[in-house]
């Protein structure tokens, strides 16, 4: 193995001195330590699965064990706020059990997408399913929701502020638990020189919980024969994360499970008269889905009626159409309007939780919002209803998009959001990308999983479960670590 290789970021010099010395363990590791701790981090990385298919290499995507390379990591956890991270775990459950809520609330769904609906023909089709299974009556006994909420602290106010909450897919349970690993691997080892305590970073329990949920749940379903079946896409770099999930489900609770994409699943997939969905001869207890939240998943009818065929089905849905619809931008924006939390929650303190994580949302029928906007748009980021990272629109160009919008008619508008821009104390972190690391001045984003089960009035699981972290340069909008923005990490607790 070639030796890691350093990138110098050239404007150091300039970073360093817009940032307070906080003492950030990044700013005085001397460069034979980086290297040294590079080396060790890539040899366990490669040795423990943190790893994700390199875009390099062909069928990287498809075929396992072809063109992996280490998962972009910090060398080093974040320094994060004890209090913050009680403060993200405590809202954990209290948003699982709002979603559920939520979900509930056809009305309230079906309602506040109206408008959306006209103008996004993606939230369009999901509204679509989610009407079609009123009309048929079904129900969702057995619920089972894989959460992740993100959070930043905002640099002005001190405050940790909701960046969303999503409800399909959530990434990197598997991975960002590895990274934790590696974290506390490395401080067991360097922690002497560094000045740092490996205990500080927090156990990542991400993995192990997201499988004792989906465990859970398929013993709801009671059918001892039946599997797990994950929605995945044909191509998915990303694809050892959910295989991470899927090795603990067998080895620690015995539980089979199986990868099909939504074509195959149009194609393969049969429900029978009780609801059972089969699919190459077996049962389906849990449908787990690590695909179908962006248009690119549904090329063709043929994915929709894929989509159509499960959600009719008895298999528990993680997550239902109503679970999927509760975690779109524009219900999170409906959300933040006064008065509409206390409609799905009754406890008092656990409202005042929630809204004091909400950052300005707003409804781009808002003319004043809409109008301030256009005056500082970095002040703020425009937000269509997409998953999956690099789609929101941030500086002059949310100026240029709003009057591309209101020329073509105020109803363009309601695709969108619009929601305070977060401002991010930025600290300097090693970045470790394709083997090569390089400091740079970079901002966090906090996530903690959380998983929801429930099977009518008795619920089952409702906890938080572990979080991710995820650094990026400062200079970056977007976010994702698939998306090739940020880099995975942990926290190291101040
Ligand atoms: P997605 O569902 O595509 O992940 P997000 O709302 O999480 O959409 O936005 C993607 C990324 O954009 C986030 O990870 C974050 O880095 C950045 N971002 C989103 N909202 C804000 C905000 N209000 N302030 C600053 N950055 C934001
Ligand atoms: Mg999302
Ligand atoms: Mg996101």
């Amino acid at each position: 193995m070639e030796p890691p290789r350093c990138v110098e970021s050239t404007d150091i010099q300039e970073a360093e001195n817009e940032i307070p010395a906080a003492g950030h363990p990044a700013r005085s590791v001397p460069p034979e330590l980086v290297e040294k701790m590079v080396y060790d981090a890539l040899v366990w990385s490669s040795l423990h699965g943190l790893v994700v298919g390199d875009r390099r290499a062909q069928s990287s995507g498809s075929v396992p064990g072809v063109g992996l390379v280490h998962a972009p990591f910090a060398l080093l956890p974040m320094p994060f706020p004890k209090s913050y991270w009680r403060q993200a775990c405590e809202l954990a459950p209290i948003f699982n059990e709002l979603v559920d809520r939520v979900s509930l609330d056809a009305d309230f769904l079906q309602n506040s997408l109206s408008r959306t609906k006209k103008v996004d023909g993606f939230t369009s089709r999901l509204l679509d399913i989610h009407s079609k299974m009123l009309e048929i009556k079904k129900t969702e006994d057995i619920r089972l929701g894989l959460h992740r909420s993100d959070y930043m602290m905002d640099a002005e106010t001190n405050l940790l502020l909701q960046i969303e909450f999503n409800t399909i897919s959530s990434s990197f349970p598997g991975l960002s638990s590895l990274v934790s690993e590696l974290h506390r691997n490395l401080l067991n080892k360097y922690g002497n020189d560094l000045g740092l305590d490996s205990k500080r970073v927090p156990g990542n329990t991400a993995i192990s919980r997201f499988a004792e949920a989906l465990a859970k749940a398929w013993n709801e379903y009671n059918n001892s024969s039946a599997i797990v079946m994950v929605v995945v896409q044909s191509e998915e770099r990303n694809m050892y994360d959910q295989h991470w999930l899927c090795a603990v489900l067998k080895e620690i609770h015995g539980i089979t499970s199986i990868r099909k994409t939504l074509s195959e699943i149009d194609v393969q997939g049969q429900v029978l008269p009780d609801g059972t969905l089969i699919i190459d001869g077996q049962a389906v207890a849990v449908i787990y889905f690590r695909a179908g939240y962006s248009p690119n998943d549904y090329p063709s009818e043929a994915e929709w009626s894929a989509r159509v065929l499960m959600e009719k089905s008895s298999a528990i849905k993680c997550p239902s159409i109503s679970y999927h619809l509760v975690g779109t931008k524009k219900i999170q924006q409906e959300l933040a309007k006064p008065n509409v939390l206390e409609r799905f929650l009754d406890n008092e303190d656990d409202i005042a939780k929630v809204r004091k994580c909400f950052a300005g949302l707003w409804s781009l029928d808002d003319t004043d919002a809409v109008k301030s906007a256009m005056e500082k748009p970095d002040l703020f980021v425009l937000k269509p209803q997409r998953e999956g990272g690099g789609n929101n629109i941030y500086g002059d160009t949310v100026r240029e998009t709003l009057i591309k919008l209101q020329k073509k008619g105020t109803e363009e508008l309601a695709a969108y959001i619009l929601m305070q821009r977060i401002f991010p104390t930025a600290s300097l972190a090693f970045l470790v990308r394709e083997g090569i690391w390089h400091l740079d001045n970079a901002i966090s984003e906090l996530g903690i999983y959380g998983a929801y089960l429930r099977n009518k009035d008795k619920v089952i699981m409702n906890d938080q479960c572990g979080y991710l972290m995820r650094t990026k340069v400062s200079s970056s909008n977007e976010g994702g670590v698939a998306a090739g923005f940020a880099v995975l990490d942990s926290i190291y607790l101040t």
